[in-house]
């Protein structure tokens, strides 16, 4: 009996090309529209206590991002790791 393996035709270098062409081409027109950045105010500070760290006007949170991980502590996805 001969293999079956001529049955998946191979990956061709213009196969790859085109696909990376379309991505461009969608990437582009997104690229094409206006941007536009929002803003939290500027010169905040972390609002935890004593804490002096300058937040980014770009960062919706009330804290930095140290004390951003305190106040929401890792709790989910930690019930089981194994692959069932
Ligand atoms: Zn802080």
């Amino acid at each position: 009996m001969a293999p079956v393996a001529a049955i998946d035709p191979p990956v061709t270098g213009a196969d790859r090309r085109t696909t990376t062409m379309e991505y461009t081409l969608k990437g582009a027109q997104i690229a094409g529209m206006p941007r536009r950045s929002r803003t939290y105010g500027r010169g905040r500070v972390c609002s935890h206590d004593d804490c002096p760290t300058r937040l980014s006007q770009y960062n919706k949170r009330e804290t930095c991002s140290v004390h951003t991980g305190v106040t929401f502590p890792r709790l989910r996805g930690h019930t089981k790791h194994l692959k069932e």
